[in-house]
């Protein structure tokens, strides 16, 4: 069974005015399509053709080796904006709230003290990358990684994951980076982030 682009959980205008509805089709229709066409390119025909992306990524190394790198790329590629599509929602913001707040202020201090590290990484990441929030196995913790590589890779969690590629805000932003990053936490769902928190802490 080959991996599928999910649907998009609200219309393609509906983060606006903060990711402008031109960005969201050519992110959505024509880059993260092309993530799974070339997952499936790569995994079609080896043992983990069809397994949960999850288990692909965390055993990259059992893959044979000519296939790796396409499915770091383009497997981590389809898990990173089949997330970041879920955790943005039209109306989002705000503050988080239940055992989420509670661990981010634990952590960080509070939710501003968190969006300045996650924004800080962001900023900070040469070239192409994500800015993430994780569950590391004992606690919250925010880094950012290159190119399509998935905090899974290392067997953390993804609670969070701002996408900082030039695609991702270039025709609203241009050159500004740190103002989409900025402006980005109007369309956070902070719900599904705290869904995935309290599963991850089982
Ligand atoms: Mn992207």
């Amino acid at each position: 069974m080959p991996y599928e682009l999910p649907e998009l959980p609200y219309a393609y205008d509906a983060l606006e005015p903060t990711i402008d509805e031109q960005t969201m089709r050519i992110h959505h229709g024509k880059h993260h399509q092309a993530y799974v066409d070339n997952l499936n390119k790569a995994i079609e025909g080896t043992e983990w053709d069809g397994k949960p992306l999850e288990q692909v990524l965390a055993n990259l190394s059992s893959l044979p080796e000519d296939k790796q790198a396409a499915v770091r790329n383009n497997g981590g590629g389809h898990a990173n904006h089949s997330l970041f599509w879920q955790i943005m929602k039209p109306g989002g913001g705000g503050d988080p709230s239940g055992s989420l707040a509670q661990a981010i202020g634990d952590t960080f201090g509070d939710a501003d003290q968190l969006k300045a590290a996650v924004n800080d990484a962001g900023v900070k990441r040469f070239g192409s990358g994500w800015s993430w929030l994780v569950w590391d196995g004992s606690g919250l913790a925010v880094y950012s990684l290159p190119n399509q590589d998935s905090p899974l890779l290392q067997s953390d969690v993804p609670l969070l994951g701002i996408d900082v590629w030039e695609h991702a805000y270039y025709l609203r932003y241009q050159n500004r980076r740190p103002d989409y990053l900025g402006a980005w936490w109007d369309v956070v769902n902070w719900d599904e982030v705290g869904r995935r928190f309290d599963a991850a802490r089982g």
